[in-house]
């Protein structure tokens, strides 16, 4: 075993300890992004295990990761490879721990004695990043990013120092390739039960149409991380909720949210939603960063494409798409296409519609904010894959650009936001439903084409 490491009950913890070195220690005791993170009612209830201090020890061919808590917890871990992560199940815990420090980069400047040679990217020995947070209701989950290849020594409680509380301990070892793939493989990932949650509404038939508001992003996943703690799930939450009440103020058409609280929802499950509520338009809200450039400012709407318009919309549609690997989710989840000639043919109808929408929508941000210098870009998203629904993702801005985030976290800037995108899509079916005010040259998809969708031959 690694180290010479016995297994067998009780670690020699003191003084293993020691012969590792504490080389990051972390402890937080009252940290600030605390206080501004919003509270689900979930975690306002007093008895949930609230988890408040972190630290991460490394060394030799060992990792541990200590999370200090309440009151114990029981867990389930296993390993995933492709990427290599360690997935570890808990019921709901209240993370009060601040997100950026399981980043490579934000989680290192927040260490206060940095380990002397410590690998870039990555924090420290196997623990490249780490994720904890809500996966399904009641359920929380940490997911740790693997240098390389590792074991699960243990994933359990332990009593607290000094009898107050407990630790929860997740210990990792270095493995081989070949014994973690096999460990991986051995462990089938629990997706079933997060794509089970979600019993699709039944479609309801009515003159308005159907726009399906999709906040990014969500519990475990925490997206882009601005300035002061920003987290691109709140922001982009709080936009979605605002358009939301515009849009269902206007009363020219009917809204839903595929999440209405702080929950992860897989890419495919969120697509899932769009068409089981019957959606016209899904919107799908999110935020960019840059970490290399502070300046890049303003609004882009993405449409799905198989190739790219670009290189910055393949690297933000990379990102995106990541988003159900952060949340401890097999990543071949999803990946199968139909290959069909009618679907075909409506996906193409359906990205004429998306296009016009896009346009439009780009048309009216001009009159409110910012705009990225080429505001409407093309990739590959998992999340505009449904191909009966027009679908757009719209990134409302930069978190790395102080100018955005002052905007976003702004409530009379998002009133005005969303009041806009709200007419955007107000015009956008006027403008289909009367066959007419068409602008835009080329092909007309407001003409002779069936409108994309329709409730018949729904599954
Ligand atoms: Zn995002």
């Amino acid at each position: 075993m690694a180290m010479g490491v016995r297994s067998g009950a009780g670690w020699p913890w003191p003084g293993l300890r020691q012969a590792l070195g504490c080389l990051v220690c972390v402890a937080l005791a009252a940290p600030v992004w605390a206080q501004t993170r919003p509270q689900t009612p979930v975690e306002q209830g007093a008895t949930l295990p609230v988890a408040d201090g972190f630290a991460l020890e490394s060394g030799g061919d060992v990792s541990r990761l200590i999370f200090d808590l309440t009151s114990p917890v029981a867990a389930k871990a296993h390993v995933l490879a492709d990427p290599d992560r360690v997935i570890v199940d808990l019921p709901e815990v209240n993370f009060q721990i601040d997100p950026a420090l399981g980043l490579p980069a934000a989680g290192k400047n927040a260490v206060r004695n940095p380990p002397r040679g410590a690998k870039a990217p990555g924090l420290d020995g196997l623990v490249s990043s780490f994720r904890f947070g809500l996966v399904a209701p009641a359920k929380s989950r940490i997911v740790i990013d693997l240098a390389g290849p590792a074991k699960i020594l243990r994933a359990a409680s332990e009593p607290g120092a000094g009898g107050r509380g407990a630790r929860f301990v997740i210990e990792l070892a270095k493995t081989d390739r070949v014994s973690f793939l096999a460990a991986a493989s051995a462990a089938q990932a629990p997706v079933a039960v997060v794509q089970s949650l979600a019993a699709p509404a039944t479609p309801v038939e009515s003159a308005l149409p159907m726009v399906v508001l999709d906040a990014g992003h969500g519990g475990i996943d925490t997206g882009a991380l601005g300035a002061a703690g920003a987290l691109e799930k709140d922001i982009v939450f709080e936009f979605a909720k605002a358009l939301a009440a515009r849009l269902e103020a206007g009363r020219k058409v009917r809204v839903s949210m595929t999440r209405d609280s702080d929950i992860f929802i897989s890419l495919g499950e969120r697509v899932r939603r769009a068409r089981a509520a019957g959606a016209s338009l899904f919107i799908s809200i999110h935020a960019d960063t840059l970490t290399d450039d502070r300046s890049v400012s303003g609004a882009t709407v993405y449409t799905a494409s198989e190739k790219a318009s670009d290189a910055e919309a393949a690297r933000v549609a990379e990102k995106e798409n990541q988003a159900d690997l952060a949340a401890g989710l097999d990543g071949r989840e999803d990946q199968s296409e139909v290959s069909d000639i009618l679907v075909d043919l409506t996906r193409r109808e359906t990205r004429a519609y998306s296009n016009v929408f896009a346009r439009t929508l780009v048309g009216y941000w001009k009159e409110v904010g910012l705009l990225n210098k080429n505001p409407h870009r093309f990739a590959g998203f998992r999340v505009l894959r449904a191909h009966d629904v027009p679908s757009v993702l719209l990134e409302v801005g930069y978190l790395s650009s102080d100018k955005d985030l002052a905007s976003l976290t702004a409530p009379v800037w998002r009133d005005k936001a969303t009041a806009t995108v709200a007419r955007a899509v107000e015009g956008f079916f006027q403008a289909r439903g009367a066959g007419e005010g068409r602008a835009a040259a080329g092909p007309d998809p407001f003409g002779t084409l069936a409108p994309p969708r329709s409730a018949a031959g729904r599954p």
